[in-house]
């Protein structure tokens, strides 16, 4: 695609299935119009991030390439989100069927009401730096640095990858 901008979606699921949710996510992406999945990392078990009490994630992240804007793209996603039953409750971080993230556009740094790029979480998630790595090991995130000397700073543990055929 010419002109096409990289993009990095960090996915999560802890509901129904997770590893089929994110399998199936990953295929929709790239049937998503002018966008394909250039790269995607291995399936990752963690810790939940938030109230506790709720079953583990199972995570990736996926490259795309893509001539949608930005705002395009995350409407995209919410609609793939909503097409797995994505339910938005009051409690942040709870957990979810389907959760898509725009870690990453391109050299993009903006924010407003409905995106922030990079997304905001990116530094303090092993969860989203680890796979990320695992496709992109030299990744500057715009505005933040390597995303490896991101992840040499936090705590190991709560992570796990997982084998292609758990
Ligand atoms: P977090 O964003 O901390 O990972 P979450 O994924 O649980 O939390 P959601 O309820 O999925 O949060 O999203 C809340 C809002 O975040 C969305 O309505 C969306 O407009 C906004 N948002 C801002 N920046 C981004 C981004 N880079 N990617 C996805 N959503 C974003
Ligand atoms: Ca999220
Ligand atoms: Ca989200």
């Amino acid at each position: 695609m010419t002109g096409a901008v990289r993009a990095f979606i960090g996915l999560g699921s802890n509901l129904e299935d997770p590893r089929r949710q994110i399998r199936t996510a990953i295929a929709e992406l790239d049937a998503l119009p002018y966008t394909c999945v250039a790269a995607r990392s291995s399936l990752y078990r963690s810790d939940p991030m938030g109230p506790p009490n709720q079953p583990d994630y199972i995570n990736a992240v996926a490259a795309v390439d893509t001539i949608l804007t930005p705002l395009a793209l995350l409407d995209a996603l919410m609609g793939v989100e909503r097409s797995h039953g994505r339910i938005r409750h009051a409690e942040r971080w709870g957990p979810r069927t389907l959760d898509l993230d725009l870690l990453v556009y391109g050299d993009r740094i903006t924010s407003d009401a409905r995106l922030t790029l990079p997304h905001p979480g990116i530094a303090e998630r092993v969860f989203v730096l680890l796979p990320l790595l695992e496709i992109a090991p030299d990744l500057e995130i715009p505005g933040r640095g390597r995303a490896a000397a991101l992840a040499a700073v936090l705590p190991d543990g709560g992570i796990e990858r997982l084998k292609s055929d758990e």
